[in-house]
């Protein structure tokens, strides 16, 4: 490659051990700040370069046309704007769509795009696979847990945004409307990574998904509640499931180390409380478990004052669960209930799940049962 002399010959110097990872995208504007430092290159080029990686979802530095062509090639030497590899890319019959991500490591994630009338929700993982085993979720079965990066993270966006060709993006014509740390694993395991993958994707000059559109959901990491609401102000869903103490020890383990009585004093806690803004409590409906009408009332009881909603979620099966789905009727009469009592309850209908994208059945393929057992295994009566 032939270059003309370098106006800045920190430009050419070989990359400082302090320097920032090599690959750009996934990086938050400190990380931006350094790579442009490193080169000796004035600040304001640090705005020029996530404009171009973050709104126009460049990969390749020979577009980045603002930037003069020996900066764009000496970046292009020393660093990359890249994406997690996609493995495997599936569309439901709903119009669901899923991303097997494979990662530098290794190891696979999975990210799903919900399309609705009115939005589309982005539900992005956190971990590859998740230590809180709760009884009902095909995630809690993989053996292989590590926290993602906050490129990781970030990455996950920018791979539906590629795939929806959402480069660059208008807030009004973008079908990613929504976020949901909804994905593969307990967001608040992993806090800091998803804190500032946050930022990155909150950022007005870049991905600029508001904070009012993205919802963390959380089983129930208490000490860590009340930084979400200080700390990046989006919405809160807690993962509930149960209303006494006895069940969820039982279904959701992380209980036993933050009972209910200290998991609705955080709820209660909430900044978004105070703003007026709602809780919304998922609880996942599991025939003959949790379902029953006196359960209704005892749900009711003990969200009562907290300004929240209800997140209903029929019980999606896997190969293997110890669960069924509660019948419809179940499911109607539980959220009659809750209605009466002033509390908005949807049930969430389950999509994608022809592609195992629905809650609670992700799980990487590469830890999957063999397709030869799962066939031997009965699926739960839908
Ligand atoms: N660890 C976080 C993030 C996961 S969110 C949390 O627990 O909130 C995924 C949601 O789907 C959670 O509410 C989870 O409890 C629920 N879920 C898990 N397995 C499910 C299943 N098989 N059917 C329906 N919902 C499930």
């Amino acid at each position: 490659m032939c270059l003309r002399m370098p106006q800045n010959p920190a430009i050419f110097a070989p990359p400082a051990a302090a320097a920032a990872s090599s690959d750009l995208a996934g990086q938050d504007r400190a990380g931006f700040a350094a790579v442009v430092a490193d080169l000796g290159l004035p600040a304001f080029r640090a705005g020029q370069l996530w404009h171009w990686v973050y709104h126009r979802g460049a990969t390749d530095f020979a577009d980045m046309t603002s930037l003069g062509k020996a900066l764009r090639t000496a970046l292009a030497a020393r660093f990359s704007a890249g994406r997690p590899a996609v493995a495997r890319h599936v569309t439901s019959a709903d119009g669901t769509q899923k991303w097997l991500l494979r990662l530098a490591d290794g190891h696979q994630i999975e990210t799903v795009f919900i399309p609705e009338d009115d939005r589309g929700t982005l539900c992005v993982s956190s971990q590859v696979g998740c230590t809180l085993a709760c009884r009902f979720c095909h995630t809690g079965t993989q053996k292989l847990v590590r926290n993602l990066s906050a490129a990781e993270i970030v990455g996950q966006v920018m791979v539906a945004r590629d795939a929806l060709g959402e480069w660059p993006a208008s807030s009004e014509s973008r079908r990613i409307s929504h976020i949901v740390m909804m994905g593969m694993g307990e967001p608040l395991y992993n806090y800091d990574n998803v804190a500032a993958a946050l930022r990155v994707i909150m950022d007005g000059d870049g991905i600029a998904i508001s904070r009012r559109r993205i919802t963390l959901s959380t089983a129930g990491v208490v000490p860590l509640m009340d930084r979400v609401g200080e700390e990046l102000g989006v919405k809160l869903a807690v993962s509930l499931h149960a209303t006494n103490d006895a069940l969820r020890d039982r279904i959701v383990p992380l209980n036993k180390k933050f009972p209910l009585k200290d998991l609705m004093a955080a709820c209660r806690r909430y900044p978004g409380v105070k703003n007026s803004r709602r809780i919304t409590f998922e609880y996942v409906m599991l025939d003959g478990v949790n379902d029953s009408a006196a359960d209704a009332r005892a749900l009711a009881k003990l969200i009562a004052g907290i300004p929240a909603k209800l997140n209903l979620i029929p019980f999606n099966p896997w190969p293997g669960a110890p669960y069924n789905r509660s019948s419809d009727k179940a499911i109607e009469r539980f959220a009659e209930i809750e209605r009466k009592a002033g509390y908005p309850s949807p049930v969430r209908r389950p999509r994608g799940e022809d592609i195992l994208a629905a809650c609670g059945q992700l799980k990487s393929a590469s830890q999957r049962v063999p397709a030869s057992r799962r066939a031997r295994q009965p699926m739960p009566a839908e």
